[in-house]
């Protein structure tokens, strides 16, 4: 069986986790955690990172940033993880869902203003499969109507919007390490950036518990204190450790799986020019980090038939979110402004095909040959 997924690892991770194991410090932000923060702050270019246990507590942590209250709509795309919303429920927003576009699956730019009410205070754009959402747009928006962006950009490390970094462009953003993305801090992680400066400080005394230790530790304060609300949003010295070895082969991975994804593209294409299947879009304002290829087929029905054929010839394919306003649970905390065009149609046509770093070209052959003879 070709599995949909195997969790990265590039060599050095098991080195760096004995060094960290034998290292004096194994709570949060010892000398992997600030290798990894600092990597990103010169990397990417961002004020202040800071790693997180995962990208869920980096979006919660972003919605404690921003005084999100009872009553407060925050505006996203239905088709998203769980997450993205629940960090915004969680402080007592209502969720405003518009329509997603078809060509990419992110939120549809034009949709967006006709959403705004005078309750409305952020914006999360989900840069789906890595692919930028129009954020000059998004960003025109939020400071013609005085809002936040928050982009949830888990899937989106290495993907760049008109030459910048996506999770540099917003407010706030947040990247993901879980075992499913491009690049993991062993099985579980995230990351907040914070591109407006204003809320580095606050950023983190909530992350140490709601206490001004990180300031106590830099020689600002002569004792740390109680000073906000706060929780547990640092990960252990493991997590980061396992990440630097990722940071550290950045390039080998993001090139690594963007041979994958074109090789799917070329072999794919005369499906597609037979109209038989749909191959992903790129706009060309856009460069992606190959997080995942999928196709889209006729409908819900057609998709049913291809993913158990595929299993049935031993490759895990899967699809992917079910729209969060159709939930039983977002029906109670969110609604959906204007029509649902694209968001249930599009979704219910995708497949994500297997894609990670060690994919053997023979099993991609396989894969291609597989959805060739389906059809
Ligand atoms: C993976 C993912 C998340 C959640 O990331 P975790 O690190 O598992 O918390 C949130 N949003 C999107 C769009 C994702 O793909």
């Amino acid at each position: 069986m070709i599995p949909f997924n195997k969790p990265p690892y590039t060599g050095k991770e098991t080195e760096y986790l004995l060094d960290a194991v034998r290292g004096k410090k194994l709570s949060g932000d010892g000398k992997y955690s600030k290798l990894c923060q600092e990597w990103f702050e010169k990397y990417l270019p961002c004020p202040k990172t800071l790693l997180t246990p995962s990208c869920t507590h980096a979006l919660e942590l972003a919605a404690i940033l921003l005084d999100i209250e009872t009553g407060d709509e925050v505006i996203m795309p239905s088709y998203t993880f769980v997450s993205t919303a629940n960090a915004f429920v969680l402080r007592g927003a209502k969720i405003i869902f518009v329509d997603i576009r078809s060509d990419t699956m992110n939120i549809d730019e034009t949709k967006i203003e006709a959403a705004i009410t005078d309750k409305t205070k952020a914006i999360v754009p989900v840069h789906y499969a890595g692919v930028a959402c129009e954020m000059d747009t998004i960003m025109a928006l939020a400071t013609k109507y005085n809002l936040f962006v928050v982009e949830d950009a888990a899937q989106a490390m290495m993907a760049t919007y008109k030459g910048k970094a996506l999770g540099t462009i917003g407010h706030l953003a947040a990247y993901s390490f879980h075992e499913t993305k491009n690049y993991t801090s062993g099985g579980e992680g995230g990351l907040l950036l914070i591109n407006d400066p204003q809320f580095i400080e606050r950023a983190e005394i909530i992350r140490e518990k709601g206490t001004n230790r990180s300031q106590f530790f830099r020689g600002m304060v002569d004792k740390y204190t109680w000073s906000d609300i706060g929780s547990s949003y640092l990960p252990s010295e493991l997590q980061a450790a396992y990440l630097y070895a990722q940071l550290e082969q950045s390039e080998y991975i993001n090139q690594f799986r963007l041979k994958i994804w074109h090789k799917y593209f070329h072999q794919l294409k005369k499906l597609a020019d037979e109209e038989l299947l749909l191959l992903p879009i790129i706009p060309q304002e856009c460069s992606h980090n190959a997080h995942m290829f999928y196709i889209k087929v006729k409908n819900l029905q057609q998709r049913t038939l291809l993913l158990s054929y595929l299993k049935d010839h031993d490759v895990l394919a899967v699809f992917h979110y079910v729209p969060l306003h159709s939930s039983s649970f977002g029906i109670k905390v969110s609604s959906f402004h204007g029509k649902d065009v694209f968001t249930t149609r599009e979704s219910e046509k995708l497949i994500r095909l297997p894609l990670y770093l060690g994919l053997q070209d023979t099993e991609i052959d396989k894969i291609i040959k597989t959805i060739f003879s389906f059809y």
